[in-house]
């Protein structure tokens, strides 16, 4: 049974090395458990700050101890009332192929409902971040624009797909010109912006926004947020979802002071974690799912296959390789 374990503690980027691949005993499962097998595994950014070994709102992952992150697994054998064989489950679980589980924190998905990779991407944790970051702290209203970040990943791609269903102008931000072209015709953005070829990012936020901006949803920070901060109207809402772009710094980021804007603007700033959203979570995913079925949102996915490209994806997400949600199929 393979296992990958926290190898060593990543200094800016990770690496290989910071990995390690074990072999175990096939787990059995006791009485009160499941016997769980990997199917799907989802890489995030925000594992990168549980690499680290520092206070944050989850604890870090401890050295040669397996990492985890979201998966879908099949219940092979259960001796846990509740759950059967061919059930399939999600929650956060182990990197390891099989696992024995006392249940808690699994939560039972319908392979028939959706694609089962989707229970980590539109209808799991990035889709309900992308809707609650959004409606809670955004709260765009019609004829609004709205500017996203990390527009053509996980959460940014259904940020601008909600944007124009609640009939807002839609920006997105993103890293090659592909992503750019994706935005515009598989996810009806407005317009889209390629960071890395645009010399002014500020004078092509302006122009992409003739009305300024009303929401700005961040999933990047640093001299993106920037650009974009300089053209905020009056009481702008900026949901700050994560700052990818400073994951991997080794030397505090020091950027244009935002100070006066955000008063001459009246402008609202507010972090958030997607679990202080739980209460909102059966009402985002009923209507995600709504908007599925009648063809208004759809995702995109980049979906690697086997167990041991898990630490190559996640490496994956700090250089762009992906469109939509990075997964692993197991
Ligand atoms: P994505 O699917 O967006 O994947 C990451 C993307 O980030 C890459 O594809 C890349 O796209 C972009 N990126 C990588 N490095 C940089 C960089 N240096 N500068 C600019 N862009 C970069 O990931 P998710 O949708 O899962 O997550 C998006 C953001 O949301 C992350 O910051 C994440 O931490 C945060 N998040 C926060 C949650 C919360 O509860 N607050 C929950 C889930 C996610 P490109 O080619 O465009 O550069």
């Amino acid at each position: 049974n393979k296992v990958i374990l926290l190898n060593a503690r990543p200094v800016g980027k990770p690496v290989s090395s910071d990995f390690k691949f074990i072999e175990e005993a096939m787990p059995v499962a006791n009485e009160g458990q499941v016997l769980l097998k990997t199917k799907y595994v989802s890489v995030d950014p925000y594992l990168r700050g549980r690499m680290n070994d520092s206070e944050s709102y989850i604890p870090p992952f401890e050295l040669n101890k397996p990492m985890a992150s979201g998966v879908v697994a099949e219940v092979v054998e259960s001796k846990l009332p509740g759950f059967e064989k061919g059930d399939f489950v999600t929650g956060v679980l182990d990197w390891k192929e099989y696992q024995a589980h006392n249940g808690q924190g699994l939560m039972k998905v319908d392979p028939n409902a959706a694609d089962l990779s989707a229970y980590l991407g539109i209808l799991g944790m990035t889709g309900l971040t992308a809707y609650c970051g959004l409606m809670e702290i955004g709260k765009p209203k019609a004829g609004e624009t709205i500017v996203v970040s990390g527009a053509a990943g996980a959460v940014g791609s259904v940020v601008g797909q909600i944007g124009k269903i609640l009939g807002c102008r839609v920006v997105g931000i993103a890293g090659t010109d592909e992503k750019v072209e994706m935005l515009k015709s598989k996810f009806h953005f407005d317009e889209a912006i390629n960071y890395k070829t645009t010399t002014d990012l500020k004078a092509a936020v302006k122009a992409a926004c003739p009305t300024g901006v009303d929401v700005y949803f961040d999933n990047v920070g640093a001299a993106i947020s920037d650009a974009v901060l300089a053209n905020i109207n009056r009481y702008a809402r900026i949901p700050v979802c994560g700052a990818i772009s400073l994951y991997n710094a080794t030397t505090p980021d020091l950027g244009p002071r935002i100070q006066p804007t955000m008063v001459i603007k009246s402008a609202l700033m507010q972090g958030f974690i997607v679990s202080a959203f739980a209460a909102k979570f059966p009402e985002a995913i009923a209507q995600m799912s709504t908007w599925l079925k009648e063809g208004k949102l759809s995702y995109a996915e980049t979906v690697v296959e086997g167990f041991d490209q898990i630490p190559q994806a996640f490496m994956d997400l700090f250089e762009g390789k992906n469109e939509g949600k990075m997964i692993v199929k197991v």
